[in-house]
């Protein structure tokens, strides 16, 4: 009988094709301002509804349909037409597992979110990046010339990570008729700290030309503070959640999380405290930046990119030294010598403005250098 190798069992092509991505988690016990997770905490009717958890709940498998039918009339849709996921990370899975065959063609603009690439490229997919100037505005025009009869999927993210930048209604409902005959996700995990949104054209009394093949990506990880318990949701035409449902394992959301949602989905007095936080603090960061003439984006969301030039993994260190977590951001295309900060709660943003400030002294920073090209190889993509 042969020798069994492992070495020589060989992924699908597309997986071995796949970028491998590694999000720089380790020791991350300082000041999380890197991975624009809520750096506070939930509601706090979300201990009180696990507190009621009994041990026995732990063995029964979770429930699912109960928890998307609060969902859905939080959001005024019909419970067909939502999906819960195991964060927006399996949505994005879930939406490629579902719609895409080998060789057709997803669009999107980049810089983006990486997960996009990683389940595109994992189907087999042939991925279309539309790269945006250097105003890191959503790149309209391009992206519609790159609508072909082979496009099956175009992912728009609004706000954008990591740029903040945001697309408008306008342009959203006509890149989605422009792409009549694919799937046209709006990934709105950034929604709350904008507040514009595509939800409404999914409901029943959206106006009569509102895009029929749009369907709408939310996460529990930013806003509402539960990126530990993974949960995110779907949202489109009936006809097509009914499809990913299908796709989707029943049990991907666990019931703690489930239970979570529950508690803290209708919780506006807590989104309305915690989004008030991140504007002021949004507006206080932009500040400071402008008066120490760091170059920055404007941002819709709750995260600002940086412009810092050659010294990016400098600064990033010296904050860490500090006791504050930024994310370099300069493998992203397009981004070289990039840094965001996440916005935090008032004390936090007392604190990243001084340590941002001493860090730039303690580098030797300057403005001038902004511009100097970069030397070394390109590293790694991470993802979010
Ligand atoms: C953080 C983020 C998400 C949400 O990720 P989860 O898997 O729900 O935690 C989705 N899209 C973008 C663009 C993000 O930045």
């Amino acid at each position: 009988m042969a020798e069994q190798r492992p070495e020589s069992i060989q992924p699908r092509r597309a997986i071995a094709a796949m970028p491998e991505y590694h999000p720089p988690l380790a020791g991350r016990n300082a000041l999380r301002l890197d991975f624009n997770e809520n750096t506070h905490a939930p509601s706090p009717r979300v201990r009180e509804a696990l507190g009621k958890l009994t041990l026995e709940s732990f063995t029964v498998y979770p429930e699912r349909a109960p928890v998307e039918a609060v969902v859905a009339q939080h959001l005024q849709l019909q419970p067909e037409q939502v999906l819960l996921t195991n964060a927006v990370d399996e949505a994005i899975h879930i939406v490629c597992f579902t719609f895409l065959e080998e060789g057709d063609e997803v669009l999107f603009a980049v810089p983006s979110f990486f997960m996009y690439d990683v389940n595109a490229v994992a189907m087999g997919a042939v991925v279309k990046r539309v790269q945006m100037d250097e105003t890191l505005e959503f790149p309209f025009e391009r992206l519609l010339a790159g609508i072909t009869p082979k496009t099956k999927l175009v992912i728009l993210c609004s706000p954008n990570n990591p740029t903040g930048t945001v697309i408008s209604r306008q342009q959203i409902h006509a890149v989605a008729k422009a792409a009549a005959h694919a799937v046209v996700m709006v990934d709105e995990a950034y929604f709350h700290f904008h507040g514009e949104t595509v939800m409404d054209d999914l409901r029943a009394d959206a106006a009569a030309d509102a895009p029929r093949n749009m369907i709408v990506a939310r996460t529990f990880s930013k806003a509402y503070g539960l990126a530990n318990l993974r949960v995110g949701l779907i949202a489109g035409p009936a006809e097509l959640v009914q499809h990913m449902r299908k796709a989707s394992s029943p049990y991907n959301v666990n019931g703690v999380a489930l239970r979570a949602v529950e508690a803290c989905v209708g919780d506006t007095e807590y989104l309305d405290w915690y989004v008030g936080q991140i504007r002021t603090g949004r507006a206080r960061i932009e500040k400071a930046l402008d008066h120490m003439r760091v170059p920055r984006w404007p941002s819709h969301a709750n995260f600002v990119l940086m412009h810092i030039g050659p010294k990016h993994k400098d600064l990033v260190a010296a904050a860490r030294a500090r006791g504050v977590l930024l994310r370099d951001r300069s493998s992203d295309p397009g981004l070289a010598g990039c840094v965001r900060i996440t916005i935090g709660v008032e004390d936090q943003i007392d604190t990243a403005i001084a340590v941002l400030r001493e860090s730039l002294a303690a580098i030797g920073w300057t403005p001038a250098e902004v511009d100097a090209p970069e030397a070394g190889p390109k590293e790694e993509r991470e993802y979010e």
